[in-house]
């Protein structure tokens, strides 16, 4: 879909452009191509997109005979895509709001994939909520915000490090990014962007109750990073319980939450599950 297509349809449609739900339409074919490679989409995949938008990603994934799923929350939006893909059998489309939709529903994703120039604002929240969705899908290619981004390949000592990293990383590995400047997007977006690919982890490392355990653990000892993590632990565990942790472990009595790996939180988390 190239730029003028783009400012086309918008033009015949009327539709003026909502910040607020991200909409910055991607119109360069070759990153469009980069995406879906990164997906690795085969024929007969299941792929979810969220924020089909004007469709150049969709047309890009039917085109690589993908059956899509895409979940577009504004209806202008809704109808310019029927008009354009109406005598396609692959593509579902399905008017709602994505991350009220995986709240509410747990889905079994395990054999989709995702594929998504998300929408920047709600980008994170519906990245964890896949991520640690019970049948979480086997790879999720994402457009974000490189900030974004940042935070879910980022390493220990570091400062993108904390929370979203720890949530995404349990289940999932990060194996590719590249940035997508911006002049490739119409309207520019005001941040810089990069696509991530997250591939499922083959088995998990923490069994279901254990990564309750986890969930909160990080959590709490992210949530206030300048802090010593055992004591932002005691509001939660038993203090002898945390002192044998942190012997059993080997871990600093004077930890702070951002020096701890993410195979220490693993273990750490194993070891407060009883
Ligand atoms: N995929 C298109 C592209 O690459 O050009 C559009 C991407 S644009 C960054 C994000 C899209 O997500 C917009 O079409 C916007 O309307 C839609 N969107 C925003 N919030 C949403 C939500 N909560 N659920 C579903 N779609 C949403």
């Amino acid at each position: 879909m190239t730029l003028t297509e783009i400012k086309q349809i918008l033009r015949e449609r009327n539709i003026r452009l909502t910040r607020s739900l991200g909409q910055n339409f991607l119109h360069d074919q070759n990153q469009i191509k980069r995406i879906a490679d990164a997906a690795e989409i085969q024929p007969g995949e299941k792929v979810l997109e969220i924020g089909p938008g004007l469709g150049p990603l969709t047309r890009e994934l039917l085109a690589r005979k993908a059956q899509v799923k895409a979940l577009e929350i504004d209806q202008r939006l809704i109808e310019s895509l029927k008009v354009l893909f109406e005598t396609s059998p692959n593509l579902t489309l399905e008017h709602v709001d994505a991350l009220k939709l995986l709240k509410k529903e747990a889905f079994d994703w395990s054999d989709w994939k995702l594929a998504a120039n998300l929408p920047y604002s709600v980008a994170s929240p519906i990245l964890v909520e896949l991520a640690l969705s019970k049948h979480a899908p086997r790879r999720m290619t994402a457009t974000l915000q490189s900030e974004v981004v940042d935070r879910i390949t980022s390493a220990h000592n570091t400062k993108s490090y904390g929370v979203l990293t720890l949530l995404i990383k349990a289940h999932f590995d990060s194996v590719d990014r590249f940035r997508i400047p911006a002049t490739c997007f119409f309207p520019e977006p005001d941040v810089e962007s990069a696509c991530v690919t997250l591939a499922r982890r083959p088995k998990p490392l923490l069994t279901d109750t254990a990564m309750i355990t986890y969930v909160s653990l990080v959590k709490l000892a992210f949530s206030q990073r300048r802090k010593i993590v055992w004591k932002l632990l005691k509001q939660r565990w038993r203090s002898e319980q945390l002192v044998q942790a942190q012997k059993q472990l080997n871990l600093d009595p004077m930890v702070r939450a951002q020096a701890i790996t993410f195979e220490q939180f693993v273990s750490l988390a194993n070891f407060l599950t009883h």
